[in-house]
């Protein structure tokens, strides 16, 4: 919202963990304000720590690590269950935040595709009763491929379109193993097309526009170009990949080619490199090489459109 009252430079941050079982929820409030930020909108993650701990899904799982050149080792499991049980934050964690702090936050609830099709049901029933706006899907941490998870993707999406509801899927790799390419394949936009193009009235945000990846910074970034360009329900966020706004290479092809009006900022506080948003916002405004005004559609003005802010 640009409305009176509002600080001119205040800015909506799309992709914000409330991690509470690693940090507590007065710091969150403390660094998002500190930040200048008007809004941010704070996802759940539906994880299951011990979705590993089933024989056979544990052994297939370390088989593609091998496979993948990660290496072999229980520590990985490990690694993976510590990862799974400090990221999970449920849709009633978000709703609780976002009520506690009015005006601040807008919550986003999750729901993994592994459950049971009841479950997932009873979940989305309860994201429309918390007021939560929409539903993140992480492919990777949720262990599913979209194209193989068609009824549910289905039944997600159509709630999305019913009860308008925005969808955010990430895409591109992630940290610890899955910054194996290879290992992250179910986070690949393409996967995604079948479902833009069925759902055209529900707006699908790309987190992370395909493009995050510590080895191969950008590594799908003109497939969700692609997609952009093809199907205006696409959106997207620049969380953890600034470098979008701020390296030519990256923000001529999307000024070129799709725009900015579907172009959203995240700060990915806090997992992106131990940032804190006020660093991530001071760098994307000294560095960014798109025009003031395409900046602050990108930092405000398409997230307020898109929330209906
Ligand atoms: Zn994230």
């Amino acid at each position: 919202m640009s409305g009176v009252g509002r600080s001119a430079d205040a800015v909506i941050d799309f992709h914000v963990h409330p991690l509470t079982r690693v940090m507590g929820v007065e710091r969150l409030v403390r660094d998002v304000v500190e930040a200048g930020v008007e809004t941010a909108v704070l996802l759940a993650l539906d994880l299951d720590p011990s979705y590993l701990d089933d024989r056979e899904k544990g052994t297939r799982f370390l088989e593609s690590c091998i496979n993948a050149g990660v290496g072999f080792s229980a520590r990985i499991l490990e690694e993976v269950r510590y990862i799974l049980d400090a990221g999970r934050v449920s849709n009633e964690e978000v709703a609780r935040i976002v009520r506690e702090n009015p005006g601040l936050f807008v919550g986003v609830g999750s729901v993994n595709p592994n459950r049971g099709v009841d479950d997932v049901r009873r979940m989305l029933r309860d994201i429309d009763r918390l007021g939560l706006v929409g539903v993140k899907l992480i492919p990777t941490l949720q262990f599913f491929n979209p194209l193989k998870e068609k009824r549910k993707m289905e039944i997600i999406l159509e709630f999305c379109e019913k009860n308008d509801k925005i969808v955010i899927f990430h895409t591109g790799c992630d940290p610890l193993v899955w910054e194996s390419p290879e290992l992250s394949r179910n986070s690949h936009p393409k996967l995604l097309e079948p479902y833009i193009r069925g759902f055209r009235n529900v707006s699908f945000i790309l987190a992370h526009m395909g493009s995050y990846s510590a080895r191969f910074p950008g590594i799908w970034f003109r497939d969700a170009v692609e997609l952009g360009k093809r199907y205006d329900n696409v959106w997207f966020d620049v969380s953890a990949v600034p470098y979008i706004l701020t390296m030519r290479e990256f923000a001529d092809v999307v000024s070129r080619e799709i725009g900015w009006s579907r172009v959203l900022f995240g700060s990915d506080y806090p997992v992106f490199a131990g940032e804190s948003i006020k660093s991530i916002l001071d760098y994307v405004r000294s560095a960014a090489v798109i025009s003031e005004s395409d900046l602050w559609r990108v930092l405000h003005d398409n997230a307020s459109r898109l929330l209906g802010l």
